[in-house]
């Protein structure tokens, strides 16, 4: 399997290629599109820190500032054994796509530390949070570079680095990080934000294709934020999630499940393979999730969930994808030849870091917003960004991620050229 960066250089060759016609100083727009396929700058650091039993450990940390020229870098934090610098780079490339595509001032950015956070202790969690943003001090900044949460990590982690960045630059700057606790400036409807943008992306597109809600099926693999976000607003309006699923496995029901209850049980039992099977739901392997004959399915939990060797058994007719590259390239141009519509990552997810830059803009002007003022701007944001995809879908008959890829870049190289970077 290409790595992920592959996979994201892949990706803005072949909307390129749309592109270039657009661009008469050819040599220009090429040399723009070289610029796009690498990060700007990545800063790398080993990282030690006293662990409770008076030994020190050392973790391999990253950040990645892929392209500011549409604004600073913006992008998560990731605490994971996996993380690699080619992980950290492709995360950053699609950040500046993602923030390009709903129009929001950001470039591309993502950190991450080669860690499993679940063997530290609190404390021990908090002097690496605490030592990572020392080392990212000089980069980062409310016009420079504005980490936030991603895979294990939280408000918890964003008060820990906002605290050791204003130590060290002597004043408050709490619009240097997002995802904040709201008591140290976080911004309401943070929390669902994600899964309810990745909700008006389906209610846009069930409108422009008939699709009516009480009769579209859906299957969601993943039940945390987003997931669980995702499909209670959905359900919420009708839509019948026939399948959810966790790591360890799905519940499914032909009448549709009730997402409150499922969440009470995941908490009851833990995990959706320990939950007793009733004559309402039975017990389905992730797999036999992503197989089912449904009308939309929704992976919402992993990188690489639909790949070469499982694509010939989706019999989903939409795609919505909520994971961050939950489709490979090789997959994706398999469905995209069957005809399935893919709803990319980029639009799909973008739902959190609108209401990230939302939190941005309050703690420039030093107010904070109504929740509904919240969810009243991002579905203003969602709504114009899938009818501009929309758009470009039916001009030059491209798929969704492409004509998305084709918008974002098109907005940035514009950026660059207008700096005079080429
Ligand atoms: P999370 O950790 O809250 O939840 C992940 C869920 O996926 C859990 O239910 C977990 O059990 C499940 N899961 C893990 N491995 C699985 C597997 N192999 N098969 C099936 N399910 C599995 O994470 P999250 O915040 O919900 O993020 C999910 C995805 O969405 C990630 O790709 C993340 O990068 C992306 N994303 C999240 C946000 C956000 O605001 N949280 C924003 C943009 C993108």
């Amino acid at each position: 399997m290409a790595s992920a960066f592959e996979n994201a250089k892949k990706q803005i060759n072949d909307s390129a290629g749309f592109l270039s016609k657009e661009y008469p100083d050819k040599s220009r727009f090429k040399k723009a599109i070289e610029l796009l396929k690498r990060p700007q700058r990545v800063l790398k650091k080993k990282i030690s820190i006293r662990l409770d039993s008076g030994k020190t450990e050392t973790f391999q940390a990253y950040r990645s500032q892929h392209n500011d020229a549409r604004g600073p870098f913006k992008g998560g934090i990731r605490f994971h054994p996996n993380v690699s610098e080619d992980e950290i780079i492709a995360f950053s490339t699609w950040m500046s796509i993602k923030c390009a595509v709903v129009g929001i001032p950001y470039g591309g950015g993502k950190g991450g530390i080669i860690v499993d956070p679940s063997l530290l202790s609190e404390s021990e969690l908090e002097r690496l949070c605490k030592k990572y943003a020392e080392f990212l001090t000089p980069y980062i900044g409310p016009w420079k570079d504005i980490p936030a949460p991603d895979v294990n990590t939280g408000e918890r982690e964003m008060a820990w680095m906002l605290d050791s960045y204003e130590k060290k630059v002597g004043h408050h700057a709490p619009a240097t990080f997002t995802g904040k606790p709201l008591e140290l400036g976080g911004s309401q409807g943070r929390t669902e934000a994600t899964g309810l943008g990745g909700f008006y992306v389906l209610a846009s597109y069930s409108e422009v294709t008939r699709m009516i809600p009480v009769k579209t099926t859906i299957a969601v693999q993943g039940f945390g934020n987003v997931g669980y976000w995702f499909a209670k607003f959905a359900t919420g309006v009708g839509y019948k999630a026939v399948a959810i699923s966790d790591s360890s496995g799905g519940i499914y029901d032909s009448n549709g499940l009730n997402v409150e209850k499922l969440s009470q049980l995941k908490e009851k039992y833990g995990s959706f393979n320990k939950i007793p099977k009733t004559k309402d739901h039975e017990l389905i392997t992730n797999n036999e999730l992503l197989a089912l004959k449904v009308d939309v399915l929704v992976p919402a939990a992993l990188e690489n969930a639909i790949h070469e060797r499982n694509v010939k058994d989706i019999k989903a007719k939409v795609i919505l994808e909520m994971a961050n590259g939950p489709t490979t390239p090789e997959a994706d141009a398999i469905l995209s030849s069957n005809e399935v519509d893919i709803l990319p990552d980029v639009l799909c997810n973008a739902g959190g870091v609108t209401v990230s830059y939302f939190e941005w803009v309050q703690n420039l002007n030093g107010y904070s917003w109504t929740k509904e003022k919240v969810i009243k701007e991002l579905k203003k944001i969602m709504d114009s960004s899938f009818e501009e995809i929309y758009q470009v879908v039916q001009q030059k008959k491209v798929s969704y991620r492409k004509a998305a890829y084709i918008l974002a870049i098109k907005r940035i190289v514009n950026a660059m050229m207008l700096r005079g970077r080429l």
